[in-house]
């Protein structure tokens, strides 16, 4: 294989990808060995395409401990389809539905579900920017709520749940998109997980659901009257087949599943993001000419967003940063600031470059 030349990506995502896994799609792109074909030629109904979603699913079910009372569907667009197929399927006219509103991705959320039914802002940071996560004594939850809907990880605030909140006996729907399988995870106190693929799983196209099958039930409830394509019902009954799937997208996750598991699993994976945001934070709190935007106690291993006391200063490091070879790290467009994304493939040499990078930077312009 010759070197080639890959820079550091602080993409938030579509987001970087396991070298590893890159060079096997390389190698095997034109034609997949046994098959004689390539992936992106084969049918999502023949044998070949079967065993690959087959063991994606397993891979998935075995990295995350998936109870069997639960099912994991590969679905399309995106984690922004989900805003509107869970309300669409668990929200009834005589129901209220509780959103846990932690930052822009929940609130787009909650935009979604209220225009499908009534919507309970359970918490808010919002007035405060949402530079904290609401606390578990602030949660306000309906008694007999058609189901909670959280934000595990806050993208583009930097905010991040260490563990789930206590939602009683209502039914957890999480928005994992951004830390899914980054540290182990408790599917069973969830009874909805969802996220794209696009950070810590594999390339976007594909959006992985993992459903407790007593919501598949609910779903078949309203199966009639939803568009036969937002039906979680439907989707389970068909395996992910009910349609054409993302045949390449649902294959490259494959292969991350593979690579997660040959890291070692969740758990190492937890620790490893663990320690390179801790390297970041620990230089953003170094002196004070940095500043971390999150509450300290909320902080994400997956977006390190901080700033620098003038958007000029902030200008001139994303452009000498991308000049030195680490790219992505400029905010949200809709917060501004810089942001640094660590997912699962993200290597720690990049994070010990950027720490590198940000001393030398302070001792020029500090
Ligand atoms: N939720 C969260 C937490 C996200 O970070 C994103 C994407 N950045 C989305 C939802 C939307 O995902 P998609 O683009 O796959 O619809």
């Amino acid at each position: 294989m010759p070197t080639v030349h890959r820079i550091h990506n602080f993409s938030a995502g579509p987001a970087m990808m396991p070298v590893p896994v890159l060079e096997e799609m390389q190698r095997d792109l034109v034609s997949l060995p046994g098959v004689g074909m390539s992936i992106l030629e084969i049918s999502h109904r023949s044998k070949a395409f079967e065993a690959i979603l087959a063991e994606t699913e397993a891979d998935i079910r075995a990295l995350a401990t998936v109870p069997s009372n639960y099912r994991v569907l590969f679905l399309q667009g995106g984690a922004s389809l989900q805003f509107s197929m869970v309300p669409m399927n668990f929200l009834a006219s005589s129901a209220t539905a509780d959103y846990i509103d932690s930052g822009s991705w929940a609130d787009k959320a909650i935009k979604e579900a209220a225009k499908v039914g009534t919507v309970n802002i359970a918490g808010s940071t919002k007035a405060e920017r949402y530079g904290r996560l609401p606390a578990q004594s602030e949660l306000r939850l309906t008694p007999g709520a058609a189901y909670v809907h959280m934000t595990a990880n806050n993208t583009i605030e930097g905010t991040e749940f260490k563990r789930p909140p206590d939602v009683g006996s209502a039914p957890l729907v999480s928005d994992s998109s951004s830390d899914m399988f980054s540290r182990p995870i408790d599917v069973s106190r969830h009874a909805l997980i969802y996220a794209g693929a696009q950070k810590n799983m594999g390339p976007a196209g594909v959006t992985i659901v993992i459903i407790r099958d007593d919501l598949v039930s609910r779903s078949g409830v309203r199966k009639a009257s939803l568009p036969t394509m937002l039906s979680y019902a439907v989707h389970a009954e068909n395996k992910s087949l009910y349609n054409t799937p993302a045949v390449f997208a649902i294959y490259a996750v494959g292969l991350v599943m593979k690579w997660l598991s040959a890291q070692g699993g969740l758990s190492v994976m937890g620790k490893r993001n663990e320690r390179k945001a801790g390297k970041l934070y620990a230089e953003i709190d170094r002196t004070g000419f940095y500043r971390g935007t999150a509450r300290k106690e909320d902080r994400s291993l997956m977006n390190v967003t901080f700033r620098l006391s003038s958007e000029a200063l902030e200008k001139l490091l994303i452009k000498e940063a991308t000049a030195a070879g680490l790219d992505g790290l400029e905010g949200h467009r809709s917060v501004g600031g810089l942001r640094a994304s660590l997912y699962n493939a993200f290597p720690e040499e990049g994070v010990d470059e950027l720490v590198a990078f940000m001393k030398e930077f302070e001792r020029r312009n500090g």
